[in-house]
This record gives structure tokens, sequence and C-alpha cells, in this order.
């Protein structure tokens, strides 16, 4: 008998009938006596409208009160899933998550787990119940109620599975699992049947929006088994695993990603002492903005070039803080790129094959892609291109390395 935490996004419970799909599911799984704990999200646009409720009173509602608001949405779905559970004779029990005491800081809006009291639930599934929980929520220390970012109930989900010891977190979705790219760009992308949190993890956050981030770090640090799959489909769907020296077939690429949402912002003829980095960048990461790729060049006449990617929507004020750097520090120009993209190979068997650089530089050069700024870690290869080549790059290296159903099958 095993103890699995199953998590329902949005859309899997977006309507009643949904709902009830939801619950002949669990039912379902329970006939080999497994005890099952539900982890749901609210139902699809529910946080949305919400939100926009408030900001029709107040432009920036207090987060405290904003938590209070968010919050309901999950409720509502716990107790529906319950009831739909009971219809069919099954016993179950929803709590919210200041009920279950998942307890975090204080952080409205964004808040961390710090500690589940997980007797209660233990308490509950002795007695035979289902255990239906409010995903995306939790309460501090005084007793408020917080939430834990957009998308927090994956976080939910897998924070439960660690705290319960829980022999598997399954995170039903409206895909069938983690593919090697988007299967709208490339139509034979694969469906992965598994894949380590590492290369999970880089895809994610270069915008495979599967999992919300902070769960799979939280999976791959309490090594919980994480599983992606339908919530529409028969299928096992996507196994996140910890890395397996010993499989000896395991594929180089596990994944193409790639953002389009990001700008190039390049600072020229920087006087090249020590500290323009941190003269040109510092008020940049005051002002809160995210800078993803940095690269500066070798100085050959005593200045140098300083390129970094933000996201898109803080481009404008990026390069106003950065102009007034640049007459500050006498560099000589600035310059910003919205149209650009970023590509990814992920694979954690890059650390053990040489070449896989130079087959993507080929394979981008054979289309005449023109590549702008290259970064690289120890299971990534990103690459910045002109964004109109973007569709075109992922589905030839996609095709290079071998990714799709035709050559998978056929290799
Ligand atoms: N309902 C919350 C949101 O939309 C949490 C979640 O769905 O995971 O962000
Ligand atoms: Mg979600």
């Amino acid at each position: 008998m095993a103890l699995i935490v199953k998590k329902f996004g949005g859309t899997s419970v977006g309507s009643v009938e949904r709902i009830e799909a939801v619950a002949d599911k669990i039912i379902a799984s329970r006939s080999n006596g497994d005890d099952i704990v539900v982890v749901v999200s609210a139902m699809s646009g529910e946080t949305n409208r919400l939100i926009a409720l408030a900001e029709k009173i107040q432009e920036q509602p207090s987060p405290r009160e904003l938590d209070v608001l968010v919050s309901t949405g999950e409720q509502v779905t716990v107790a529906l899933l319950a009831m739909a559970l009971h219809k069919r004779g099954c016993g179950a029990r929803s709590f919210t998550g200041s009920q279950v005491r998942i307890l975090t800081d204080s952080a409205h809006t964004r808040a961390r787990i710090q500690e589940i009291d997980s007797q209660r639930i233990k308490d509950e599934l002795d007695q035979g119940h289902v255990v239906v929980v409010a995903g995306f929520q939790g309460v501090d220390g005084d007793g408020n109620i917080t939430t834990l970012g957009r998308g927090g109930s994956d976080t939910s989900a897998v924070a439960l599975a660690a705290a319960l010891d829980a022999d598997e977190c399954q995170i039903y979705t409206d895909v069938k699992g983690v593919y090697t790219t988007d299967p709208r760009v490339v139509e034979d992308a694969r469906l992965l049947r598994t894949i380590t949190f590492e290369e999970m993890l880089e895809l994610a956050s270069l915008g495979a929006k599967v999992l919300q981030i902070r769960s799979v770090e939280f999976a791959g640090k309490y090594k919980v088994p994480l599983r992606v799959l339908s919530s529409f489909e028969d299928d096992p769907g996507t196994l996140i695993t910890l890395e397996d020296n010993t499989e000896m077939e395991a594929p180089i690429i596990s994944g193409i990603a790639f953002t389009r949402d990001e700008a190039k912002v390049t600072v020229s003829g920087v006087p090249d002492v020590p500290g323009v980095a941190y003269q040109v960048l510092g008020p940049v990461s005051d002002a809160g903005i995210e800078v993803d790729v940095i690269v500066q060049n070798v100085s050959a006449d005593g200045t140098t070039d300083i390129t970094f990617t933000v996201k898109r929507q803080d481009s404008e004020q990026t390069r106003k803080l950065v102009t007034a750097v640049a007459q500050q520090v006498g560099a000589r120009d600035v310059s910003v790129d919205n149209r650009i993209a970023k590509v990814s190979l992920v694979g954690v068997g890059m650390r053990s094959h040489a070449g896989i650089a130079s087959q993507m530089f080929k394979t981008l050069a054979d289309e005449s892609i023109n590549i702008q700024i290259i970064t690289t870690s120890e299971i990534k290869i990103s690459v910045v291109i002109e964004e109109k080549y973007l569709e075109l790059a992922v589905r030839s290296l996609h095709s290079a390395f071998g990714l799709g159903e035709e050559t998978a099958l056929a290799g």
C-alpha cells in the first residue's frame, strides 16, 4: 500500500463536471488500497477573477487582504471535490491550508512554507478518508492567511508529499507530461517518460511552464518522486527523477527550451576598470529587475562592452537606468534590442559528451541563423538569436539531435 499525493490544477477542476471526473479518477486509483491526499487549485480563471475584483477597488490592495481573497478559490474546490467523493460513497474531508497547518513565513502573496503538521492528515488517512487539501495557501505564525505565489499549488503538493514521506507526488494537468519541446512549435515533439530534476529545473526556468519552478526545487531537495500527467487521458506521463548514473542509454539531450520574452541590452565602450560591471548592473538589480544572461568581452582598447538580457517588459526601465549610468562612467553607447529570443539545449548527458555545442552551432549555421550570445552551464547551452528565427532554430535543433517521435522510434 502506497501513499500518493495527487494535485489537480485549475483546468482539471474547472467545472462541476470536471470535479466529478476528478472524483472518479481518485476512486479508481484507490481501488488497490493506496492512501490518497489530494491537493487542488482554484477553478481555472478564478484566481484572476478575484484579483481583478480587488483591483477594481484599489490599484494596490493590501497583500494581506489579497491573500484572504484569493485563498477562497481553493476553498471552493476542496469542498466541492469532497462532496463529489461523498456522493460516490467515499469518505473524504477537505481542509484549508491553515487547518492542516501549512505554516509559512509572513511574506504575503509569495510566502514560503516553513513546516507542515502532518499528524492531522495521517489521522484522517487512518480513518480511511481521502484528504483534500487546498493548494496555494498556508498560514503564518500569527494566524494570517498567506499564499505561495501564482501556480503555488504545485509547491503545496510537493511540500505535503515531502512532509508525509509519500511514495509519489502526481501533478495532474492539461498536458500529457513534459515534452522534448513545445508541441505547438515542433509537431513531432516527444513525450518524455523520465527526466531528471536538474533538467526539469532548467526547462521550467527557461519557460516550459508545466510546473512551478519552486515545486521542482522542493521535490529535488526532499527527493520526492514527482510525476506530471494528464487529467484527461490515461497515461503515466513523465516521471521526474534523481539522476541515475547507472542508466547506460540516457539520452544526451532531453529537451529544447526557449523564451521570447527577453530583451538584450548592450552598453558599449565602457572604461575597463574595476567596478564597472557593478556600476552598470547594480542599479538594475536594485530596481528589482531580473537579469538573465550577462556577458562582458575582453578589452582591446581600454574599454569593454557589457551585454545582458532582461524581461522584455523591463527593457524600457532598464534602458533609462543604464543610460544614466553610461553617462556617469563615460560609456560610448546603450542599445536595447527587443527582437531577440533565447534557445537552450538541456541534457545531463552533456557532462560526458563533447561536441554538443559545436553540433548546435553547426545546425544553426546551416540555417544561416546568426548567434548573438552564447552561454553554457554544465547541462545547458543557450544561444540568443533574432526572434524571427526562433521557430526555425527550435525545429532544426530538434531534428538534428534526434529528439522527435520518428527518429526516436527508428533509433
Ligand atoms: N490558483 C492559484 C493560481 O492561479 C494557484 C494555482 O493554481 O496553483 O495561481
Ligand atoms: Mg497551476
